[in-house]
C-alpha cells in the first residue's frame, strides 16, 4: 500500500523559503521609514516656526518683567541693581546675550553686556531691542538707555531636536506596530491557510483524491481562499471521475483479453481435435474404418525394415471377394457395402495381435501383414480367415462357386535374400491371389 505521503523526485517538496509575510513586512518598513523622513521634514519646518515664535514670546515676557526695574536702575545710577538685573537677565533660559546701551552727555555710551558660556551669536534664533524710559514728572519722558535681548540659538537648536526625536519616535513606533500588525494578520488570514493548501496538495495521490481540501476559518468568507478551496475540490472530483472511468475501462479490457484468450485456447484445441479427426480420417477407410491404403503404403516400409532388421518373418495376405461385380449387380450397390463391411469386421475379429495390420487397399480387395508369422502360419491364418466367412453365410445370389462369399487369398512370405523393397513381397503375394482367382477361388495360395 503507497503512504499516504510520498515524494516526487521530479517535483522535490518544497518549504517556503521566502514567506510571503516577511516580505510584506519588509515593504511596510521601508514605506514606513520613508513616510517617517517626509513626516519629520514637514513637522520640522512647522517646529522651527513654532519654536521661534515661542522664544520670540519667552523675550517679549522678560522685557516686560525687566525693562522698568532696568531703566529706574539706569535713572538712579543704582549700579549694584543694574548689574544684579542684567545677570537675572541673561540667566533667564531662552536668552543668549543681554546688552543694555545706555547714552551719557557728552560721552561715549555706555555699553553693559551679559551673555551665557559659549554663545556664538544669535544666528537663526530671534532678538528683541527696547527702549528704556522713565518719567521724571507727569507729561516729561526721558530715555534712559536702549534693551538688546538676544536668544539663544542653542536652546532653539536643542528644543527643535528634542522635537524632531520625539516625532520620529513615533513614526518608528508607529511603523514596527503596522509591520507587526500586518505580519501576524497576514499569517493568520492567508500563510496558514496557503501552507495549508500546499500541504495538501503536496499529499495528493490518486488514492486520496477523494479527501476534500477544508480550510480551518470560521464560516464562510467568501474570498479568494474560498474560491480557491472550491476551485481544487472541483479538480479532484474531475480527476477522481476520469481516473474511475479509466480504472473502468483497463478492468474491462482485462476481462475482454481474458475472453479473447479463453476463446482463442477453445479455438485452438477445437483445431487440434478437428486436425487429429482428419489425420485419423485419412487414414483410415470410411466405409469399413480399417487402415486405407495410404496408411498401408506409410506402415509397410517400416515393418518391412524392421523384419529385414530383426531377422523375424514377415508374411503378406492380399485378399479378394470373388465375384464381387455380380454381388453389386445381384444386391445393389448399397447391398454390396454392407458385404464389405462384414468382411472388413471378420478380418478385425481375426488379426487382431500387436503388428498385425488390416488394410482395404482399394475396392474389394484387401492387405494383411503378419510381421512374426511364417509362411506356414499365414497359410494358416488365411484358411481362418476363409472358414469365418464361410461361417457367417453372407448369402451372394449369383456366385458359380458358392451360395455365399467367398475370399481369395494369396499370401507371400518375405524373403531377405531376394526382395529389397516392400513391394516386391506385395507383388508376390498378388500373383499368388491370381494363382487363387485362376485355380477356382474361395482359396489360400502360396
Ligand atoms: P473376381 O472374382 O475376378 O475378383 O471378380 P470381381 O467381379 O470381384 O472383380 P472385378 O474387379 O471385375 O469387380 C470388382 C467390382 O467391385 C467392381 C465394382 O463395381 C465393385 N466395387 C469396387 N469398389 C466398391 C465399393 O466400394 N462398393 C461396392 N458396393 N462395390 C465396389
Ligand atoms: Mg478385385
Ligand atoms: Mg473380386
Amino acid at each position: 500500500m503507497r503512504p499516504e505521503h510520498y515524494e516526487d523526485p521530479t517535483h522535490p517538496s518544497m518549504s517556503a523559503e521566502r514567506p510571503l509575510a516577511h516580505r510584506l513586512v519588509v515593504a511596510t518598513l521601508v514605506f514606513c521609514l520613508a513616510f517617517t523622513c517626509a513626516t519629520v521634514s514637514v513637522r520640522t519646518w512647522f517646529a522651527w516656526g513654532t519654536e521661534i515664535q515661542a522664544m520670540n514670546g519667552e523675550l517679549a515676557l522678560i522685557d516686560q518683567v525687566f525693562q522698568g526695574s532696568l531703566s529706574k536702575a539706569i535713572w538712579e545710577m543704582d549700579r549694584d541693581s543694574l548689574e544684579a538685573q542684567l545677570d537675572s537677565v541673561v540667566h533667564a533660559a531662552p536668552v543668549g546675550r543681554v546688552t543694555l546701551r545706555i547714552p551719557r552727555p557728552e560721552r561715549a555710551e555706555e555699553v553693559l553686556v551679559r551673555q551665557r558660556d559659549g554663545f556664538l551669536g544669535t544666528g537663526p534664533a530671534p532678538s528683541l531691542q527696547r527702549a528704556l524710559v522713565v518719567v521724571p514728572y507727569p507729561g516729561a519722558v526721558q530715555a534712559v538707555g536702549v534693551l538688546v535681548i538676544e536668544g539663544d540659538p542653542a536652546l532653539l537648536r536643542q528644543r527643535l531636536w528634542k522635537e524632531i526625536w520625539t516625532i520620529m519616535l513615533t513614526q518608528i513606533v508607529q511603523a514596527l506596530a503596522l509591520a507587526g500588525i500586518t505580519m501576524l494578520m497576514f499569517n493568520g488570514l492567508v500563510t496558514v491557510h496557503v501552507r495549508h493548501i500546499a500541504r495538501h496538495l503536496e499529499r495528493l495521490t490518486p488514492e486520496t483524491l477523494g479527501k476534500r481540501l477544508r480550510l480551518d476559518r470560521l464560516g464562510s468568507r467568501n474570498d479568494e481562499l474560498d474560491l480557491l478551496t472550491l476551485r481544487i475540490n472541483a479538480l479532484q472530483d474531475n480527476m477522481g471521475q476520469y481516473l474511475q472511468r479509466q480504472r473502468e475501462a483497463e478492468q474491462a479490457l482485462a476481462a475482454s483479453r481474458d475472453d479473447l484468450a479463453l476463446e482463442v485456447a477453445q479455438r485452438t484445441a477445437e483445431l487440434v481435435r478437428a486436425n487429429e479427426q482428419l489425420q485419423s480420417l485419412s487414414r483410415l477407410d470410411p466405409l469399413t474404418g480399417l487402415a486405407n491404403r495410404r496408411y498401408f503404403d506409410e506402415l509397410k516400409d517400416a515393418e518391412f525394415n524392421r523384419a529385414l532388421r530383426s531377422g523375424r518373418p514377415l508374411t503378406v495376405l492380399m485378399c479378394d471377394v470373388d465375384f464381387f461385380k455380380r454381388y453389386n449387380d445381384t444386391h445393389g450397390h448399397g447391398g454390396g457395402d454392407a458385404c464389405l463391411k462384414q468382411v472388413a469386421d471378420t478380418m478385425k475379429a481375426l488379426f487382431m495381435r500387436s503388428g498385425e495390420v488390416i488394410a482395404r487397399l482399394g475396392g474389394e480387395e484387401f492387405a494383411v501383414l503378419l510381421p512374426g508369422s511364417d509362411a506356414r502360419q499365414a497359410r494358416q491364418a488365411g484358411e481362418r480367415l476363409r472358414e469365418a466367412l464361410a461361417g457367417k453365410r453372407i448369402p451372394h445370389g449369383s456366385s458359380p462357386i458358392s451360395p455365399y462369399v467367398t475370399v481369395s487369398i494369396g499370401m507371400a512370405e518375405l524373403d531377405p535374400v531376394g526382395m529389397s523393397v516392400f513391394d516386391q513381397l506385395l507383388h508376390s503375394a498378388d500373383q499368388a491371389l491370381y494363382r487363387a482367382k485362376n485355380g477356382g477361388r474361395n482359396r489360400v495360395c502360396e
